[in-house]
């Protein structure tokens, strides 16, 4: 099997255009969070830990857990949480669960700046809203799904999302306009009700 960024390899065979167009997107990402990041002088992942701390709560905010989140070393979270820290955009708290833990906090200056960065992918959205819904839901169901799968191959190391779900009851409503089931909330879901990244996720197996 050849490479599938080798065009003449791409023709015919499905999969490899769906990773390379996959690989495109990821391009464009990278480019939007870089060029949002460098107009407030900071690095992409500088960027996405204010946008992120704006929104999680304390839990996910613990210095620990963000190397597991963004798949990075320790050593490289710990650099750019100093830079965010020496610019007055974060401050290091005591995790009220252990003293020995750190937990971060936007300061008024870091939460306004997360504020502003956390559009950095509208333009994305924007160019979705010409789409009819039932197809985005099919692209939804299918990027969650291999979302999930790249998770259990280990690839990536979190991904709350209700198909990797302990709770998720997937097809427990056949024929409805909500087929799938959240035993947590007790309550139907329907594709646009299914979570990237929910608080209340917990592991469908050990990850
Ligand atoms: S707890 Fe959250 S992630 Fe899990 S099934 Fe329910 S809504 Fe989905």
């Amino acid at each position: 099997m050849g490479s599938v960024f080798e065009p003449a390899g791409q023709h015919g065979d499905v999969d490899a255009k769906l990773v390379a167009a996959l690989e495109r997107l990821s391009r464009v990402f990278q480019l939007l969070l870089r060029d949002a990041a460098r107009e407030h002088g900071l690095s992409p992942i500088q960027a996405q830990f204010l946008v992120h701390l704006l929104f999680h709560d304390l839990e996910l905010r613990r210095v620990g857990r963000l190397a597991r989140e963004f798949d990075l070393t320790r050593a490289t979270v710990s650099d750019a949480v100093g830079a965010l820290e020496r610019k007055g955009l974060v401050s290091r708290e005591p995790w009220p669960g252990d003293g020995r833990v750190a937990t971060l906090r936007l300061t008024p200056a870091g939460k306004a700046l997360a504020g502003e960065l956390s559009t950095w992918a509208e333009v994305i959205r924007e160019r979705l809203e010409g789409t009819p819904a039932e197809e985005k839901e099919v692209v939804l169901r299918f990027l969650m799904g291999l979302i999930g799968s790249l998770q259990r191959a280990g690839v990536i190391s979190v991904a709350r999302m209700c198909v990797t779900c302990r709770f998720f009851r997937p097809d427990a409503h056949p024929g409805g306009d909500a087929p799938h089931h959240c035993a947590l909330l007790d309550a139907p879901l329907a594709v646009a009700d299914l979570r990237t990244d929910c608080p209340e996720h917990e592991p469908a197996t050990a990850s």
